[in-house]
């Protein structure tokens, strides 16, 4: 068990016992002290051009391993997110992939980064001063940025969002839809949003050979007709690369193509 394992500060309790907000307690303690002391770490993976083979951009993953070992970047959300701690996580992870693409930039490579921003800091902080902020900061045009939400985050107020989204395509800041298809009423969000990326769900890819083909097709005949570009996540075999390319998908990115990696890594994709 945990116990053996030794010094696995976060699995030694008992679920059974203890309540999982003692749990919560002491990850969101862990990670207010993380976050002050800059212990959180961003990798790096890789958006492939299907068709030129080239790397056009890096999303930008949270990762975070206190000595308990690492704790899984859904889990650490959701504790920000239930303590208050999300606003000062996802303005962290803005800013750090913020300063990587200017690193990238002053070294001649014009990759955007995408950022994963939380449902709820998107509906109800204000994200896009932020945004603009983390720009100036790092002297970036909004090209080199591309923020990756989902129709959650978009849900609760959409007169707001597109407002929001209006304000950050002025700049040239994209927004890529995350988890495209596990959502609801999907096709409404691309009707009424300046969107300008769907990153088709892993589970479609998952099932190509089933139904998720017919999906990943229709998805992508949409986006296309939209003026939307397509990115399939998730491809961990080349037939799927092979499939999803002959489907017309401009962009893919997984393990196949190039795991999520420090950035010094990353680069070397
Ligand atoms: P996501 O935004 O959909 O990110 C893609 C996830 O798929 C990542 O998991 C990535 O490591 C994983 N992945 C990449 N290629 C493959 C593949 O070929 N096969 C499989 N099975 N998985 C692949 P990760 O890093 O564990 O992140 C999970 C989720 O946590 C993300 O899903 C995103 O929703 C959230 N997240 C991660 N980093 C951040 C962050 O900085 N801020 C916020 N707000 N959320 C984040
Ligand atoms: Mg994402
Ligand atoms: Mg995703
Ligand atoms: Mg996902």
């Amino acid at each position: 068990g945990a116990k053996q394992a030794g010094g696995n500060h976060w699995g030694f309790y008992d679920e059974g016992t203890l309540q999982a907000a003692q749990r919560d307690s002491h990850l969101e303690a862990a990670l207010r002290g993380a976050l002050e002391r800059g212990e959180l770490e961003l990798h790096y993976q890789p958006l492939r051009d299907l068709r030129r083979h080239t790397t056009v951009g890096f999303e930008a993953l949270l990762r975070w391993s206190p000595p308990g070992g690492p704790v899984a970047p859904p889990e650490v959300v959701r504790v920000a997110e239930e303590r208050g701690l999300i606003m000062a996580l996802d303005v962290w992870v803005l800013r750090c992939a913020a300063a990587q693409a200017q690193r990238w930039r002053r070294e001649g490579h014009d990759w955007f980064v995408t950022v994963n921003v939380s449902a709820l800091h998107f509906a109800h902080g204000d994200f896009v001063s932020h945004v603009r902020a983390a720009l100036d900061e790092h002297d970036l045009p909004g090209e080199a940025l591309v923020l990756e939400l989902t129709e959650s985050a978009l849900l609760s107020d959409l007169d707001t969002s597109v407002a929001d989204l209006g304000r950050l395509a002025g700049w040239g800041v994209r927004v890529a839809l995350d988890d495209f298809g596990t959502g609801y009423s999907s096709l409404n969000y691309l009707r009424r949003l300046p969107v300008h990326l769907v990153k088709i769900d892993k589970a479609f890819v998952l099932s190509l050979r089933e139904e998720g083909h017919a999906f990943v097709q229709a998805i992508t005949v949409l986006a296309h007709g939209l003026n939307i570009a397509v990115v399939a996540e998730g491809l961990e075999e080349p037939w799927q690369v092979e499939a999803v390319s002959a489907l017309g998908v401009d962009l893919g990115q997984g393990f196949v193509l190039g795991p999520p990696a420090p950035s010094h890594d990353a680069q070397e994709a």
